[in-house]
């Protein structure tokens, strides 16, 4: 996208001359920066000349400029002039100064309490920008505390009616701040901005609306109004998602033509010999997205399906169906939980569905002995196992499967997108099955898992009531917990959830530990109350677990382990506390633990914070149990990252972009990719040349794991 091309005037240069900057100048050899200085830059990424080039400001600030003649009590101005008088004065809060400031048209008073900053900077006679609040003293408009920028002695003092200014604010450190960064951009501007080139021919462009890339990125650092500084920012977003959607749609050729898969297919016999086994009938959503998991997996081509559904809606018995065609193509099949709870209580399923059958089945987790896990690494290796149920333990293992066939992975967000990788380089690319029920809109899904085709569960299983939900402040607290004793009275279970494991000083919060305690010697004397969270052994869970879901324990006071499948048809009752701590899409993936056995849910969000209750945000919860539009709405209130937890590492870093408002550009873009790779797959002509050079710079380092499903 830049180009390095020195000016042809080089020679002409006075000898002993700084060399005009070039695009990959170390910004260590530019004017005032030095190794000391680089340093600092290089902690926000900022290596060369050209990087500061496109180091944008995250916002910008609008000044309306104005001469002090015309400023106006109570509003916000800027004001230009030189500094007339000057005083330190001791005050109360520490020392403060006092000002006068004169343009050519009169002068305002100043004053900055705990002024020591401004004290080491202001002399008389400097000329200075001041921004602030206008007040008045003693006839004269006042600025209190403003903030100031020197200028130099030439500048030029505002005119009357001169326009608004707008300042760009940058993304800094405290050894080089904004103002440092800001000056040190507009003195490379003049000998960078040629070099920048234009990576899309003239008539795509234009057919787009786009501003050329260099008056984009000059708008961006130098902007004259807001509403170009929005086009400048909407070209660049443009382009970041083109790159993203050409390396994604790139990725998917390559697996689509060149790699290989065995073909499973699912014989009407096959087909009836899973149906068998199954304790109900499949449901019509079920049905559908398996003839499409069907179909993919009859091609001698990977599959690699992200198969989305609320919580609840049966993903599991269509991973299992999938796992049990592999089995009957006499390929193995791995099915992968985040959790070592969550592959237990797979396995125990597989393993009650699979009774009686030859099917040679296996719990694969963490612990174990290391002779155990030689023989399990022996026995996949040689084929002898054709359903491993697992936990990321087993792609730590070094294991080569004889005959992988396919690979499902539940909660898939809970990985890592790097960690899917391993166990594709293992076999010979297997087919994908990922699982979510994370529910994640389809803007998302298509930047995340735009090399996914997506099936979607859109129908739960009947009897399936929505779990009723009520936000609650602390006076009704013990509202909740008289409901959820009369839940207890009627056999059934509950949950409590806390956000920590035990609270510290940094977070004062009730935690679960300590809670655990007190619910059982204050609130559920005459229960049994079991404490549960993920710092606990693994034997240690599976035991208070089994014990849940065997009835002996009637409180099940957790941290949000429980967030993911697990499945305990008689727990009709949830409480979060601190509810207003977590997503969304969080909490109603974690009442998605209740009111599944056929009788209703309930869910209590308790919050300490009054205002949390009245607040909407969590009021989306009481409203809807359609987990898209929950996930929806945390996308726009949270983010992306957010609404995917900070475990996701497979999002693009996207600088201009923004998911929440560019979904128009990101459709745009995924278009524009398909037609551009439809007439030049490979990004081969002049046409695109230097596009493809942007692509591989951006996401080249993304590309092989974009690949992976
Ligand atoms: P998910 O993994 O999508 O959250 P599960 O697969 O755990 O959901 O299914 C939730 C519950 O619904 C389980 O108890 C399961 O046995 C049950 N279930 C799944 N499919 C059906 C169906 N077609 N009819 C009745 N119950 C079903
Ligand atoms: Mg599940």
């Amino acid at each position: 996208m830049i180009a390095d091309r020195s000016p042809a005037a080089d020679s002409a240069r006075p000898p002993g001359a700084r060399p005009p900057p070039k695009p990959d100048t170390p910004v260590q050899y530019l004017p005032g920066v030095g190794p000391k200085r680089a340093a600092a830059l290089a902690k926000l990424g900022i290596a060369t000349a050209g990087d500061l080039l496109l180091h944008f400001p995250f916002r910008h600030e609008e000044h309306a400029r104005t001469t002090i003649a015309d400023l106006k009590p109570d509003t916000i101005a800027t004001i230009t002039g030189r500094v007339t008088a000057f005083r330190p004065r001791r005050h109360p809060r520490g020392p403060a100064a006092m000002a006068t400031v004169a343009d050519n048209t009169q002068r305002c008073a100043v004053i900055w309490f705990n002024a020591r900053h401004v004290l080491n900077s202001l002399r008389m006679g400097c000329i200075v920008e001041l921004t602030g609040r206008v007040k008045e003293y003693r006839g004269l408009p006042q600025f209190v505390n403003p903030t100031f920028r020197l200028l130099e002695a030439d500048a030029t003092p505002i005119k009357p009616g001169e326009a608004s200014s707008i300042e760009p604010v940058y993304p800094a450190v405290a050894e080089f701040d904004t103002r440092a960064i800001r000056k040190l951009i507009m003195g490379l501007l003049p000998a960078l901005l040629p070099s920048v080139e234009e990576p899309y021919p003239p008539a795509f462009r234009e057919s787009r609306k786009l501003p050329p890339l260099r008056t984009a990125i000059e708008r961006l650092h130098r902007p004259t109004a807001p509403a170009d500084v929005e086009i400048a920012r909407r070209r660049l977003a443009y382009d970041e998602l083109l790159a993203m959607q050409l390396a994604v749609q790139m990725a998917r050729r390559r697996r689509v033509e060149f790699t290989r898969a065995e073909p499973l297919r699912c014989t009407a016999e096959i087909d009836a010999r899973i149906r068998r086994r199954l304790p109900f009938r499949l449901t019509a959503a079920q049905d559908r997205v398996l003839r499409e998991i069907a179909s993919d997996l009859a091609q001698p081509r990977p599959m690699n399906r992200l198969l989305q559904g609320d919580v609840g809606s049966g993903k599991t018995a269509v991973a299992t169906y999938a796992a049990l065609v592999a089995v009957a193509n006499q390929a193995q099949a791995v099915l992968l939980a985040p959790t070592e709870l969550l592959a237990e209580q797979h396995h125990r399923n597989v393993a009650r569905l699979l009774e009686g059958s030859q099917v040679r089945h296996v719990l694969w987790t963490g612990g174990g002995s290391r002779s155990r896990r030689a023989e399990l690494r022996l026995a996949a290796e040689q084929g002898r196992l054709d359903l491993v149920v697992a936990t990321q333990a087993v792609l730590e293992e070094d294991v080569l499967f004889a005959r992988l066939g396919l690979v499902i992975i539940d909660e898939q967000h809970r990985f890592g997108v790097r960690q899917r990788s391993v166990l594709r380089e293992k076999g010979t690319a297997p087919h994908y099955l990922i699982m979510t029920a994370t529910p994640i809109p389809r803007t998302l899904a298509m930047t995340l898992y735009g090399d996914l085709d997506i099936s979607t569960i859109d129908a739960m299983p009947p009897g399936r009531a929505a779990v009723r939900t009520r936000v609650i402040g602390p006076s009704q607290a013990e509202h909740a917990w008289r409901f959820v004793r009369s839940r207890l009275d009627a056999g059934e279970q509950a949950y409590v959830v806390y956000p920590l494991v035990e609270a510290t000083e940094a977070k004062p919060l009730k935690a679960a530990t300590e809670e655990a305690e007190r619910l059982s010697r204050e609130v559920f004397p005459d229960r049994r109350v079991a404490l549960l969270h993920g710092q606990m052994r693994p034997e240690e869970k599976d035991a208070v677990m089994r014990s849940f879901v065997a009835g002996e324990v009637d409180v099940l006071v957790a941290t949000t382990v429980i967030e993911v499948g697990i499945d305990v048809p008689n727990a009709t009752v949830m409480v979060v506390q601190h509810a207003e701590r977590y997503g969304l899409a969080q909490l109603h993936q974690l009442r998605g633990r209740v009111g599944r056995g056929g009788r209703p849910g309930y869910c209590y969000l308790m919050t300490d914070d009054e205002r949390a209750v009245r607040t909407a945000r969590l009021d989306v919860l009481t409203k809807t149990n359609d987990g898209f539009k929950i996930g929806e709405e945390d996308l726009k209130l949270r983010g992306p990252g957010e609404l995917l937890g900070t475990r996701q590492h497979g999002l693009p870093a996207l600088r201009c972009a923004d998911l929440t408002r560019d979904l128009d550009l990101l459709r745009q873009a995924q278009q524009d990719a398909a037609d551009i790779l439809r007439g030049d797959p490979v990004l081969g002509s002049p046409d695109w040349r230097a596009l493809k050079t942007a692509v591989a710079g951006r996401f080249g380092g993304r590309m092989q794991f974009l690949d992976v499903g």
